[in-house]
């Protein structure tokens, strides 16, 4: 299996030649063509299984073909949650390589730091955003985030959403999202009240273990 076999695009293709990919890992194999597809994910994975790229892959795919990214108006078309700054920085960086040869535009926002730089960054617009759930929250009620357009929601690190005490902010965010999205839910376990949570948001998902 290659990712010429997973039909990606070629500027993907060419990006991920670049950073020296050659064959895609078991949760790339059997996700992106999920997401692809426009199905909900569960996926059991842990960091270090390539599963940064498993979703951002097929969301810069499925967001080049958007008519605004060719108009260059950029909306908030896929929102990607995770629990921490380090986190946020890295899935940040995957968007960078992997869309490098895209137009679309990608912003990460966190707490911990001033908000200023951030909310001059989402008046110039972005198409992806990265965020952890506090300062999402925080800058959502400001009125400097458009949740409205957002086609795919990924939530990443269900479970240490849980364990550090974000589960209720994450629920606040999913009430503040269009129910009609494509949503992508990682974990690296599966305690009950994940497996809960999976259940109200997805709709049909295609569960992805590795
Ligand atoms: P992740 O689980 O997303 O944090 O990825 C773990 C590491 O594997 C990162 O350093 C990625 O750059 C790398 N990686 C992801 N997919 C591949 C692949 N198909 N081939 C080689 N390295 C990869």
């Amino acid at each position: 299996m290659s990712f010429e076999d997973l039909n990606l695009i070629e500027p993907l293709l060419r990006a991920l030649k670049t950073e020296g990919y050659t064959v895609p890992t078991p949760i790339q194999e059997k996700s992106i063509p999920v997401v692809l597809n426009n199905r909900d994910l569960l996926g059991c994975a842990q960091t270090g299984t390539g599963k940064t790229a498993a979703f951002a892959l097929p969301i810069l795919q499925i967001l080049n073909k958007n008519e605004y990214v060719k108009t260059g108006t950029k909306k908030i078309g896929a929102l990607i949650l995770t629990p921490t700054r380090e986190l946020a920085i890295q899935i940040g960086e995957s968007f960078a390589a992997y869309g490098k040869h895209t137009k679309l535009k990608h912003l990460v926002i966190f707490g911990g730091v001033s908000s200023f730089h951030q909310i001059s960054e989402l008046r110039r617009g972005t198409d992806i955003l990265v965020a952890t759930p506090g300062r999402l929250l925080d800058l959502a009620s400001q009125g400097e985030i458009d949740l409205k357009s957002i086609q795919i929601f990924v939530l990443d690190e269900a479970d240490r959403m849980l364990d550090m005490g974000f589960i209720h902010d994450v629920k606040k965010v999913i009430t503040r999202i269009p129910v009609k999205r494509q949503t992508l839910f990682f974990s690296a376990t599966m305690p009950a009240e994940i497996s809960a949570l999976a259940n109200t948001i997805l709709s049909n998902p295609v569960r992805v273990e590795v």
